[in-house]
Parts: C-alpha cells; structure tokens; sequence
C-alpha cells in the first residue's frame, strides 16, 4: 500500500553518532535524513515530511530544545513526533524543558539497542498508519465530491426529462387535437353509416393515445413528486354517472352486467380532486372490462368510516374476469408491468395504469388492495377519504351535448397560429353562433384587442412574433377597466402546474386544456354571453 519509505530525521553535531543510528536502523525500511547543527535541521524539517525526528539535546550554537522550539513553529511540524537523545536525561531540569517543547520521549546515551530500535519502530508504524488514514480521507474526499457531480449531472437530467416531456406533450397533442376534434366534427355532419363506423376507429385510437400521452405525463410527474391535487367540491354520484355512459357501450357489446351503486349513506357533494377520482375509477373499470369475458362488473361505493371533518369512502371494483395468479398480485401495481407477457399481445396496454393509480390513491392518504383469484375474477378495493362539504349540490356545469343554447352576441377572439387549430375552434364557435375574429399571433391580438370590443379571447400560448404570456401582459397594462376586466382564456396543450401558475401570473382568467373538450369549450365561454 506505502510506496515510499517514512524518513527520519536524525540530528547530532558529532556525525559519528548519525552512523551508530544509522547503523542501528539498517533494518527498518526507512529513509534517514542527516543535520549536524539546529539550523540545518530547521531547514530540513522545511523541505521534508518526517515521521520521526531523533534530536541530540547538546550541540554548540542552537542547542536540541532550542531547534525544537524553532521547529514547532511551522504548522505543519506541531505535532511532529520528536525524541531526544541525550546522555543527562535524567536531570529534572532537561526533562521539564524537553517535555515543554513537545518531546514524545528521551532515550538515554550510551543507547540501548533493541529498546531504541523498538521505539523508533512504533512510530514509524503510527506515521505509517497515519499516511493510510491520510489516503482514505483523501480518496472519501475524491468520492464526495464525484458523488456531488453525479448528483448535479441526475438532477440536470431529470430536468431535461421534465423539460422534453413538456415539449413533446405540446408537439404531440397539438396535431392530436386536430385528429379529435376533426373526427368529433366529422361525426357531427351526418356521415354514412360505413363512413361513421372508421371514423368512430379513429376517434377511439386517437383518445387511446391521448390516453397513453396522459398516463406518460402523469407518471414523470408522480416520479419527480411534482405532483399536486386540486380541492373542489364535487357531486360523486354525477361523475359516476359520467363514467358508466363511458362504459355503458363497451360493457354491452361484451354482453356483461355493469351496475355501479352507492350507498345511501355517502354524502351528494364532496371535497378533494374530482378529476383524479375519475380518473382511478376510469383506469379500474376499465381494466375490469377489458379482462372480463363472461358474467360481470360491478362498483359500489359505501362508508368505510366518518372522521372529523372527513368521510372516508370504501370503493370496490368487482368482475368475474380471467382473475390475477397470486405470484403476480403484488407485481402488477409496478410500472410497465402486465400479469402475464401474453396480455399486451391480446388486450394492449402499458402496465402503468395501475401504477399510477395506485400512486394517485396513497398520494392522498388512501390504500388500493386486492383480491383475485385466476379464473374467478378479481375485487380491487379502494378506500380514500374525503372533506365533507357545506353544499348539498352544485349548480349543473356540465350539461349534455344537445343542450347547447346558441352563444348568438357573443364576440369571441381566437388568438391561434395553427390553422387547424384555428379551423376546429371556429367550426365550433360558429356551431353555437358566436362571431369570432381571429389572430395569428399575439402582436396582431393586441391590436385587434385595441380596436373592437371583445366578450372574451382565447389564448394560444406557444406563438411566433408575441407569444400568449406577453400579449396578455400586454393588454392587462392597457388603460381602461375594459382592458383589466377582458376574460383571457389560455388554450394550452401543456399539463404541467409550473406552466398554469404562468397562466394564472400573467393574468389569465381560465384555461382549457388541448385537445379541448368542446362541452368543456362551451361551459368556459358561455357565461360570458350578455
Ligand atoms: P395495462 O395498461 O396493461 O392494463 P395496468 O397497470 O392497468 O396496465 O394493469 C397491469 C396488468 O394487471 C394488466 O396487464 C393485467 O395483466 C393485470 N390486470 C389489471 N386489472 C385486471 C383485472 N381486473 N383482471 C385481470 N387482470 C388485471
């Protein structure tokens, strides 16, 4: 391990007693170092590191304790180990002056071999020793500070994931936003029959990346804890009516009984992340569904217990599918895990539903279990709680399709780069009888802004020449209340918080998320009508 020889420095006016030492450590693997006066011996404590200096106490001049003395005073020798030779050590006087300026030990003229060789070895082996410490702190030190790069280099690359994933979520549902909303208004133009049949395929392979888009995001944001849940008070029994029209067709056409039930006991409204709980009950249903051939799905949704405040939900998902091996059970709530290599082949999927479902439900406070048994089926069983709420229902957001009343009067500016984009806003908007004017940038927003009288502006964010966040700044600084009032709407294909809380900084009123729902659409604007 040592690649070098401890040296010792060896002081003594009379050179013949250097070759006695010398002689007398030929055996040691050391390197000694001769002084025959103090000075010298200062000057080579300066160039050298030793483990060990043997110190003649009389020498004309700087005597021994004086070059000692002289010695300590470089920080680095503080604490080098010094031992005196001397034929009067014995004298109380010298050993109080030795024992001052640091002396480890004396060792007495004529010198004893073996205890002087003995001596001399213990602290080469503590140099020694020392040397290795030495070594390891400097190697841990190395370790530390590679540790600290490699740290910066994930955090930088985590970052970047975070970043490109934003980046490729815009690029991706931008051009997927077209596909929907073209196939949703295509469905609308009375199609033929064989004509509605492709487009209902290309409606449905388009949700099911956007699904799979979603479920991408969703996970890179549950792996860099940037996740956040929303608060709102919410009608339980509504979105779950929301999810069996959802189902209602697929369960059908499989032939399998589908009842969702809840208990009298669980309250109309409810507070936490409506969206969320849709989203859990999508992702379980929709598993029970597809791995389901024969017999049934059922939902039912009771009190588990009433806290404080609190109610806590007991949800319990039920099918006679084709059942889950008890090896795989826990496997399953893995991401990119599927309970058997044949199940992607035949029912598609990532295997990261469950994974982030199951995340969704601990992230607040609630547990996902399982019961399954292969060929029987299988019981996923939810238990999550909830804030009550003051209200006893809410005001009807979200009515049906048909019931568009016409938004006629209402004046309505789509600031938006993409044609398509453009196109579908306004094939809707003029659906409903809005008029609508539109911008290709934000620059030309501002202006249109300036000189006619809007209801309401829908903000594309990502623009050439003035992008979303500016023309809106722009306008909030224009004078006059209409300016500050105006409702800026963003039309935003990014699903990260960082980039609402921008939205909500620059002064927006609102977002709507691309692809848009065009119900979603109708429910933002039409409050605005006069
Ligand atoms: P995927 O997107 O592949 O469905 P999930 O994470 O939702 O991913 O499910 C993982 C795997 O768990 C599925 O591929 C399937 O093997 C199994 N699984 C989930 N739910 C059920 C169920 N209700 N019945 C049988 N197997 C299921």
């Amino acid at each position: 391990m040592m690649n070098f020889k401890p040296k010792i420095l060896v002081v003594d006016d009379n050179i013949n007693n250097i070759y006695v030492v010398e002689e007398l450590l030929s055996d040691l693997d050391v390197e000694i170092v001769r002084a025959i006066s103090g000075v010298e011996a200062i000057e080579k404590t300066i160039q050298h590191e030793f483990s060990l200096v043997l110190m003649d106490v009389q020498m004309p001049g700087m005597d021994g304790f004086e070059t000692v003395e002289h010695i300590r005073q470089d920080p680095k020798n503080e604490l080098l180990p010094i031992i005196y030779i001397t034929a009067i050590y014995n004298e109380n006087y010298y050993r109080t002056k030795g024992i001052k300026t640091g002396a480890v030990d004396f060792i007495a003229k004529p010198i004893i071999a073996d205890l002087f060789i003995g001596k001399v070895t213990i602290f080469v082996n503590l140099f020694k020793q020392r040397k290795i410490l030495e070594d390891e702190i400097r190697r841990r030190a190395e370790v530390e500070i590679e540790l600290h790069k490699a740290k910066d280099v994930a955090v930088e690359a985590a970052r970047a994931k975070q970043q490109f994933l934003s980046t490729m979520s815009h690029e991706i549902r931008t051009p997927l936003n077209a596909i929907i909303n073209t196939a949703g208004l295509l469905r609308e133009e009375d199609p033929r029959p064989d004509q509605l049949d492709n487009i209902e395929i290309m409606l449905f392979s388009a949700n099911n990346l956007l699904r799979l888009i979603n479920d991408i995001l969703d996970y890179s944001k549950i792996d860099s804890g940037k996740f956040e849940f929303e608060t709102i008070d919410f009608e339980l029994r509504k979105l779950l009516n929301g999810i069996r029209q959802s189902f209602e067709f697929e369960a059908t056409r499989k032939a399998l009984e589908f009842e969702i039930k809840v208990d009298d006991a669980v309250p109309a409204v409810i507070r936490g992340d409506s969206v969320r709980f849709s989203q859990i009950l999508f992702n379980l249903v929709g598993n029970a569904l597809k791995f389901t051939e024969h017999g049934k799905v059922s939902v039912f949704i009771g009190v588990n217990r009433v806290l404080r405040g609190y109610t806590e939900l007991k949800i319990t998902i039920n099918d006679t599918g084709i059942g889950i091996p008890e090896d795989k059970q826990q496997f399953i709530f893995e991401s990119f895990t599927q309970a058997s290599s044949s199940t992607t082949r035949k029912y598609g999927g990532t295997g990261l539903g469950l994974a982030i479902t199951k995340k969704l439900i601990e992230l607040q406070g609630g547990t996902l279990g399982l019961l399954s048994e292969v060929g029987q089926g299988s019981t996923f069983i939810i238990t999550i709680k909830y804030e009550n709420s003051e209200k006893s229902h809410i005001e009807d957001e979200m009515l049906s399709h048909n019931a568009f009343r016409s938004l006629k009067g209402l004046k309505v500016l789509v600031v938006e780069d993409n044609l398509i984009n453009q196109k579908i806003v306004m094939k809707f908007l003029s659906k409903w009888e809005a008029s609508t004017d539109i911008a290709d940038n934000g620059k030309i927003a501002v202006d249109k802004a300036l000189q006619n009288q809007y209801d309401i502006v829908l903000m594309d964010l990502h623009m050439p020449e003035m992008n979303g966040y500016d023309a809106t700044m722009t306008i909030r600084s224009m004078e006059g209340e209409y300016y500050k009032k105006l409702p800026i709407i963003a039309l935003t294909a990014s699903a990260f918080l960082e980039d609402r809380d921008k939205i909500y900084i620059c002064g927006m009123s609102g977002f709507i998320i691309k692809p848009f729902n065009p119900t979603e659409l109708y429910w933002k604007i039409s409050p605005f009508l006069k």
